[in-house]
């Protein structure tokens, strides 16, 4: 199908024919490359608020919000102050800073699951020590994942399920040994038999499972909370530690992520987006038991050049803050599902198959009707109706994450009437889509 181009797209054209000769595909994270939609990727200039312009002067409703960290749009005045702040000081040390204390105390001090955090720099780098902490801890290898669930680029996450069911997993990326691939097990999510069977047959090797426990990378695959709850006994019976990723929904759906919205504990937990408004910042945390097995208390090495580095927790620092205003996420989760619903109502009327599902925050476009819980559940096929609405709506001035598995943010710099343009233009989108 040809796309027609309404809007000036030359001079991100020409910077990403220039970005090949520099980068692999043009870019340094693949999806930016826009492979699954169509025309070049936006060469992004500047964001205010709830829209960002390119290159080329176009103006877009952004509800990609680099990909979820930002919660309160850009260029929020309370962040950029504290960041400038902090610049003209100076910008690492490579020591303890008065910042780090600061911000882990406001999280601590308000989440009930974490009794010490260490920060890093990215989500990546959160679960990859998460993983490493929780193995040093039991002093077992193998872990357990879901088909569905993305954990950053972790050599033992890069997995896929093998042939046959509760399989060794074996890897999705070129560079991941099979043997690393192999100490992971992918399981389906929801499925308690297999979950049960697996823990029975491998307990004695099995260091955690670990989850988003709102997955959000293959979709947004919204989980009842009797699965979450069902982790978490099972963890305790056979003795192995629950980790919930919640690089995503940490901050998001509310102060204490998922783990609080669905009253769930798990034993660690991964931070990342959000935690650092806007700047490169992860973290993972759990009891203090737990985390003194991390370096220098324990035996569990850990480090970052950058750790912790004191404008990037300005930066979370502040919009932190933020998110603790009374009935922040109140707002935010009752201006999506209005939203999303009205969309969906839209969809209804029309007789189109496609369905908002969506929480706190984020939203998804989901192609079909029925409710979508596991991966397996997504037609590839639809991914055309994707392409063709993220196309229209770029030349609407709409800003989507570019590929249909990828959620839609919703920040509190988006208003009313934002909202409501979003709404109009998907709708209009959609009547092209399924025209
Ligand atoms: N875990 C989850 C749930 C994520 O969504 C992501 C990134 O999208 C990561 C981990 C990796 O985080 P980062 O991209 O900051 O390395």
């Amino acid at each position: 199908m040809k796309f027609e181009q309404r809007i000036p797209r030359e001079t991100s054209a020409r910077l990403f024919e220039e970005a090949q000769q520099y980068f692999p595909g043009g870019v340094n994270s693949p999806v930016r490359a826009f492979r699954s939609v169509s025309g070049p990727p936006l060469f992004i200039a500047e964001g205010h608020g709830s829209h960002m312009t390119d290159v080329d002067g176009n103006r877009f409703l952004d509800f990609c919000c680099s990909w979820g960290p930002l919660i309160h749009g850009h260029d929020h005045a309370h962040i950029r102050d504290k960041v400038i702040d902090t610049v003209r000081k100076g910008t690492s040390f490579g020591t303890p800073n008065l910042l780090s204390n600061q911000l882990g105390q406001l999280i601590l001090d308000n989440h009930r699951y974490v009794e010490r955090l260490r920060f890093v720099s990215s989500g990546t780098e959160a679960v990859m020590s998460a993983l490493r902490l929780a193995r040093g801890y039991t002093g077992r290898s193998k872990i357990i994942k879901f088909d569905g669930c993305y954990h950053g680029h972790v050599d033992s996450l890069l997995v896929k399920a093998g042939s046959g069911l509760a399989t060794f997993g074996t890897s999705s990326s070129a560079g991941v040994p099979e043997n690393v691939a192999r100490d992971t097990l992918v399981l389906p999510l929801g499925d308690r038999d297999l979950l049960e069977q697996t823990l029975t047959e491998f307990s004695s090797e099995i260091a955690c499972i670990i989850v988003e426990p709102i997955p959000a990378n293959n979709g947004l695959l919204i989980q009842d909370r009797s699965w979450l709850e069902c982790l978490r006994i099972k963890a305790w019976k056979h003795n192995v530690l629950l980790i919930f990723d919640e690089v995503i929904s940490g901050f998001r759906v509310g102060f204490e992520g998922a783990a609080g919205l669905y009253d769930v504990q798990p034993d660690i937990i991964t931070f990342g987006k959000v935690i650092g408004g806007g700047f490169p910042v992860g973290a993972y945390g759990a009891s203090k038991e737990i985390m003194d097995f991390i370096a220098p208390v324990g035996p569990v090495y850990q480090a970052g050049t950058l750790s912790a580095n004191p404008v990037a927790m300005a930066a979370g620092l502040a919009a932190l803050e933020l998110c603790l205003e009374p009935g922040f996420y109140e707002r935010q989760a009752s201006r999506t599902d209005q939203m999303a619903t009205q969309i969906e109502a839209y969809a209804r009327e029309q007789g189109y198959p496609l369905h908002v599902p969506h929480i706190g925050s984020i939203f998804w476009l989901a192609f079909g009707t029925e409710r979508i819980e596991r991966a397996d559940q997504i037609d590839p096929d639809n991914m055309k109706y994707f392409k063709m609405i993220h196309h229209e709506l770029l030349q609407t001035g709409v800003y989507l994450g570019p590929s249909g598995y990828e959620v839609g943010f919703v920040s509190s710099a988006h208003s009313e009437v934002d909202l409501q343009e979003a709404v109009a233009k998907i709708c209009a989108a959609m009547d092209v889509a399924f025209a």
